[in-house]
């Protein structure tokens, strides 16, 4: 049992991000005082929406420089606050060029750092880590002889060549319950969504959830689309099961944050059903044979198409529902609603 105090600052990790900028809205709505770390509080784009908030809520957002590769760098912003919501590390789908440096390092060193800083901050009690379902899994494949992959389950299967920002958020996490038991001053809830989709208050996010609704407008998928089906989570039920793992007294362990599993193919149907047809809405699913001749083309490997594609993908998201009270939306409400937001913000034309 951790009983946070709701007066004291909460600080926010990568607060700029695609999920934190949700994180921080509630939190402000919620009546918190949140302190959000972002890399460069200067830089003239991609923070409009914290600036906006900070002045609707006077005096309950304040932005901190915070480096994940330095060691100490969120020390200072955390001083008096009894939550941390750790998200910053990058979400990079498809060919990185260096994941070493671009992925491994800044997940597994910034989860150090911000961990040091909170094993000297003495006020933290609880730390919310957002991990990942790629945390839970490797490949696909493994779900053959299982109903749903569930909290119990752990990736052992991605390496630093294979499934590489899988195996970023893994030795993250791992890192951070090796940490978190050294010591009984604070406890470890960690977060485990699928792909987040829905409306961003960013409009320069490079996460993942906006590479993959890129392909509905790049005709990536006009040839058929992969026959790959994806966990998918609302961004704004992702932001309310961090807030509630914070400040549940019982909440402990992990979560898996996940609505339902669709098929690249039932996403396009989603988008075809509201917007009407477009060329790069995809129509059909391609064999598998031709998205793996094609797979270096797309930025992904023919190991990982053979593992990946062709299986059903099922996560069990009762202790999610249950312990923190989250009535998950429809994947396909998501969907439309990034979709929208994306012509809103005039990425797409309408
Ligand atoms: P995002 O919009 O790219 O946010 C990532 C955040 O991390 C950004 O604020 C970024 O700061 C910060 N960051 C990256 N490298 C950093 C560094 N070296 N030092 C300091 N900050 C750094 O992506 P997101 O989708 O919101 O992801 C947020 C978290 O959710 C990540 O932990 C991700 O693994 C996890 N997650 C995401 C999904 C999904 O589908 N989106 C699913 C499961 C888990 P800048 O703004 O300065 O780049």
């Amino acid at each position: 049992m951790t009983n946070i105090d709701p007066t004291a600052p909460v600080l926010v990790t990568g607060g700029s991000g695609y999920v934190a900028s949700w994180v921080v809205r509630y939190l402000l709505e919620d009546g918190k005082t949140v302190r959000a770390t972002v890399r460069d509080p200067k830089k003239k784009s991609g923070l409009e929406h914290l600036h906006a908030l900070a002045e609707e809520h006077a005096g309950r957002l304040t932005l901190h420089r915070a480096e994940l590769l330095e060691p100490g760098s969120f020390t200072d912003a955390m001083a008096g606050c009894e939550l941390v919501i750790h998200t910053a590390s990058p979400f990079l789908l498809g060919k990185v060029k260096n994941p070493q440096k671009q992925l491994i390092a800044p997940a597994l060193e910034g989860t150090r750092n911000v961990l040091a800083s909170v094993n000297e901050v003495g006020s933290v009690k609880r730390v919310v880590l957002t991990s990942s379902v790629v945390a839970i899994y490797g490949d696909t494949i493994e779900m053959v002889g299982k109903d749903a992959f569930t909290e119990d389950d752990w990736n052992t299967t991605s390496t630093p060549t294979h499934q590489e920002y899988s195996y970023s958020k893994t030795v993250a996490e791992r890192e951070a319950w090796d940490i978190q038991a050294d010591q009984d001053r604070w406890d470890l809830v960690t977060i485990h969504p699928g792909l987040v989709l829905g409306p961003a208050l960013t409009t320069v996010s490079k996460s993942g959830s906006m590479a993959t609704m890129n392909h509905f407008t790049d005709f990536s998928l006009a040839g058929g689309a992969p026959a790959m089906e994806l966990g998918v989570v609302d961004v704004r039920d992702v932001a309310r099961a961090h807030i509630a793992a914070g400040y549940t007294p019982e909440a402990h362990g992990r979560y898996i944050t996940n609505a339902e599993s669709m098929s690249m193919l039932q996403i396009g149907h989603a988008l075809r059903e509201k917007f009407g047809y477009r060329p790069s809405f995809p129509l059909f699913e391609a064999p598998k044979l031709l998205i793996k001749l094609g797979a270096p083309v797309a930025g992904l490997t023919r190991k990982y198409v053979e593992l990946n594609v062709g299986y059903p993908l099922r996560f069990d998201n009762s202790r999610t529902v249950r312990e923190l009270g989250i009535n998950f939306r429809p994947g396909a409400e998501s969907v439309v609603e990034h979709f929208q937001q994306m012509i809103d913000d005039g990425m797409v034309r309408g």
